[in-house]
């Protein structure tokens, strides 16, 4: 991880979920051929914590706040952890994909593993 990244609050918290993000390891997983450049572009944004997800979005005033917009949800504020692990909005989706691999979701799993990388299962 480069050095400017690991100073900066959104790089620890980043870290915490990859430590590879920035690394040559997480650059070849963004630049897969495999994945078209928008879901690359989703899974670098939720790795950076620049996911547009309301948390981020409400500094810029582009939301009315920071509440998960799904239905059944009703959630405070919308993050990254939120979206992918615990809203009931996507549960169904989780589900499918736990099933499809036979593997427990975490953000390490989905962002992180390059061989359970979230982009791979969205394409
Ligand atoms: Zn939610």
């Amino acid at each position: 991880m480069g050095k400017r990244v690991v100073h900066s609050l959104r790089g620890r918290k980043a870290a915490k979920i990859d430590k590879t993000t920035t690394s040559a390891r997480f650059l070849k997983l963004i630049t897969n051929s495999k994945p078209s450049r928008l879901v690359s572009s989703r899974v670098s944004q939720l790795k950076i914590l620049r996911a547009p997800l309301n948390q981020y979005l409400e500094q810029f005033k582009t939301v009315d706040g920071m509440h998960c917009p799904a239905s059944r949800c009703g959630a405070l504020e919308e993050f990254v952890a939120h979206f992918l692990l615990a809203c009931p909005g996507y549960t169904h989706g989780r589900w499918v994909l736990e099933k499809k691999k036979n593997k427990h979701l975490t953000l390490e799993t989905l962002l992180g593993d390059v061989k359970f990388s979230l982009a791979r299962k969205l394409h």
